[in-house]
């Protein structure tokens, strides 16, 4: 087994990050611009850093899928960011962000990494600020706060429910600026095919033009992976349709270590789902259990009413509802984490008190919040996820109880990376959510946006100059290097290889079947017997993707089921190495919830002292074993516990 060396400096908690970027080495000014960074992503990870980066001086080229860098998903980002600035004066501080953090993520994450996200996380707020990001400010001028689950302090920062939008605007606009001075350059509708290695190293990567499906061929001297999550294994999710594995999976395959696969989280307030013909599913924000109550009918009788739709769900009396999440937590209440929510839903749904006529649905109310704060502070803070909803719905929750159901929302496992955020590949980077670092088990809500932005305007930064600074004379790799004739050799028989198939099935309908087995047996709940099956089920699913799938079209145009077909091959691998770190992991934590490993209450159970690593998956070959590569977690500065969300 590898060891993995996390880099975690020493020294106490709190000086780490500064002790680091003291002792780690630096690039002049004279010397940036001899050196040539790729970033892959536009959305808030990439975008802030290509904007940093280019802004110190470096040339940086940055790729995307979308025909606009600003099209990332990070613009579909609602509810807010997270910050320690303690505004609400209600006793936050970065201790706090970092406790409620390594809680939240079940001790599953790393101490240090979790504290410097922390201590930026003020830093990124005043950038945006001074970017001019709208965020909602109160009566006195300071930038409104509000809460999200996992914490008992308002410290989440928002702009209506378009934080993520209006952030993206910021980073785009730093990124135009340098843009405009020559020190970035975009590269729209190119996708990222695979990672070059050259003597080990990250040396550039080869793209397919989406529009000419012409492959390209990019040197640099260091390559970071900005490429968001790959929770679209599942097929249904709230990701964006374009949200994919591919990238990080093509480092995996280079030799990149994938850590904790298995932890995908669960986002509780999304809207259930209808039929069998959708792709995608929609959230509805955290930020609406500030004000929005989460509750079932008591009563058998008024559950089938619901279902019948003789009854709505404001025609039920007060007395009649299980405010349940209020009942089993009364000190946090609807507020508390998601994974604990989505639960909470299910197994009330479990036991017959759906309210939909799936019975797979919970109500999320307002009538309280209208009450007491009345109509136009509640349109204020949410309207346009009210509108949302009416719109998606037909059913306006002015009036009538929103439902929702729990659904895949974001994935917390990602490539392993060291405290500087390089992978395992030296000059291979992996920064927001396409990356592990920060939110063990389960992510906080709001926390995501922080990491991205931190990730990139404050840690990335200044931990890549440490590698560059060995790099200066080293010149601009060469693209006709053969490791590049080769990588792209392999993409052209692979492409050719998919339209030779020449099947029936599209590689939506597979990714579909792929969904259908990820959510059963790899979702909410999962067990020994049901993740065996789902590993056998994907291998025999793989088979009839190469021998059955139909992809229409040429490769030289714009053909979005050529994209899906490569796409949804990787899928079928991921979902595969999740299923195998699921079945490893035999122990609950955060959003992991072994069925056999529960608390008589039904909540999730730890194994510390099996499971206190971070799983690493090393790439073995084709059809082959990967190998598990352990990184133990050391808790010197918490006192590890059962998380405890009712007193
Ligand atoms: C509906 C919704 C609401 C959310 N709300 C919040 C919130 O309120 N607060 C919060 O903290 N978090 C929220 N999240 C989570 C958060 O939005 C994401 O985790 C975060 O935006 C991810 O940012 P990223 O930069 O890592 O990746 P992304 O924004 O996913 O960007 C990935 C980029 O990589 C590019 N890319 C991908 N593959 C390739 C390739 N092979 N080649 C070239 N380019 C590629 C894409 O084109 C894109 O530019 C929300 C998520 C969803 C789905």
């Amino acid at each position: 087994m590898t060891k993995l060396n996390s880099q975690i400096p020493d020294g106490p908690l709190s000086s780490k990050w500064s002790k680091h970027k003291a002792d780690i080495r630096i690039v002049s000014p004279a010397n940036k611009h001899k050196l040539e960074i790729i970033v892959i992503g536009t959305g808030l990870g990439g975008a802030s850093a290509a904007a940093s980066l280019g802004a110190l001086g470096y040339n940086v080229k940055v790729f995307c899928i979308s025909d606009s860098p600003r099209r990332a998903h990070s613009i579909a980002a609602q509810g807010g960011i997270n910050a320690a600035k303690n505004y609400s004066n209600d006793n936050d501080s970065v201790y706090r962000l970092f406790y409620d953090t390594i809680k939240g993520g079940d001790y599953r994450s790393r101490e240090a990494n979790v504290y410097r996200l922390a201590e930026v996380s003020n830093n990124i707020i005043d950038q945006c600020v001074a970017q001019g990001v709208p965020f909602a400010r109160d009566y006195d001028g300071l930038l409104d706060n509000r809460s999200f689950g996992g914490s008992q302090v308002s410290r989440t920062f928002y702009a209506r429910g378009q934080t993520g939008q209006q952030l993206l605007i910021g980073a785009y606009s730093a990124m135009n600026h340098e843009i405009a001075k020559g020190s970035v350059k975009v590269y729209s509708r190119h996708e990222m095919l695979d990672l070059v290695l050259i003597n080990g190293e990250a040396k550039g990567i080869v793209t397919r033009n989406l529009v000419t499906g012409e492959l390209e061929r990019f040197g640099a001297h260091a390559v970071v992976v900005a490429s968001g999550g790959y929770g679209n294994t599942y097929f249904l999710s709230t990701n964006a349709m374009n949200s994919n594995g591919s990238a990080i999976w093509q480092c995996y395959k280079k030799g990149a270590y994938f850590a904790n696969p298995c932890f995908a989280q669960i986002h509780p307030t999304c809207i259930p789902v209808h039929g069998d013909q959708q792709s995608k599913l929609t959230l509805m924000s955290e930020s609406l259990r500030n004000d929005g109550r989460i509750w079932v009918p008591k009563k058998k009788e008024d559950v089938e009413k619901l279902r019948k739709g003789t009854i709505t769900g404001s025609q039920i009396p007060e007395k009649d509802r299980d405010y349940y999440l209020e009942r089993r937590y009364p000190a946090f209440g609807n507020l508390v984490p998601r994974d604990v929510a989505s639960r909470a839903a299910k197994e009330r749904c479990d036991a017959g008190f759906g309210v939909n006529d799936q019975g797979r649905a919970v109500f999320l109310d307002f009538t309280t919040a209208f009450e007491t704060k009345g109509r136009k502070v509640i349109d204020e803070l949410y309207g346009n996820l009210f509108q949302m909803y009416e719109e998606i719905t037909g059913v306006d929750p002015y009036k009538e109880p929103m439902m929702i159901y729990p659904a895949i929302h974001y994935t917390m496992g990602g490539l392993w990376v060291d405290y500087n955020l390089q992978t395992t590949i030296p000059g291979l980077y992996a920064i927001g959510e396409a990356n592990f670092s920060d939110h063990g088990g389960n992510r906080l809500g709001a926390s995501a946006l922080m990491q991205g932005l931190a990730d990139g305007y404050f840690i990335l930064p200044y931990t890549i100059g440490d590698y560059l600074s060995h790099k200066i004379q080293e010149p601009k790799s060469d693209i006709n290097d053969p490791a590049f004739a080769e990588a792209e050799n392999k993409i052209k028989e692979r492409i050719n290889h998919l339209f030779n198939i020449k099947g029936t099935q599209s590689a939506d309908s597979i990714h579909k079947k792929l969904g259908h087995i990820m959510w059963e047996y790899v979702g909410m709940a999962r067990n020994e017997a049901g993740l065996k099956k789902a590993i056998e089920e994907i291998k025999s699913l793989k088979e009839t993707f190469e021998k059955d799938l139909y992809v229409p079209g040429e490769n030289n145009e714009f053909n979005q089921e050529l994209e899906k077909a490569m796409r949804v091959s990787d899928f079928l691998e991921i979902g595969e190495l999740m299923a195998l770190d699921a079945l490893n992991r035999k122990e609950s934590c955060g959003g992991h919830f072994r069925e056999e490993m529960q608390t008589e209450e039904g909540e999730t159970k730890r194994d510390d002292e099996h499971f206190m690593y971070v799983s690493a998956w090393e790439y073995k070959g084709e059809n082959k074993m990967p190998e598990l590569n352990k990184e133990p977690l050391i808790f010197e500065n918490i006192k590890i516990s059962t998380r405890n969300y009712k007193d």
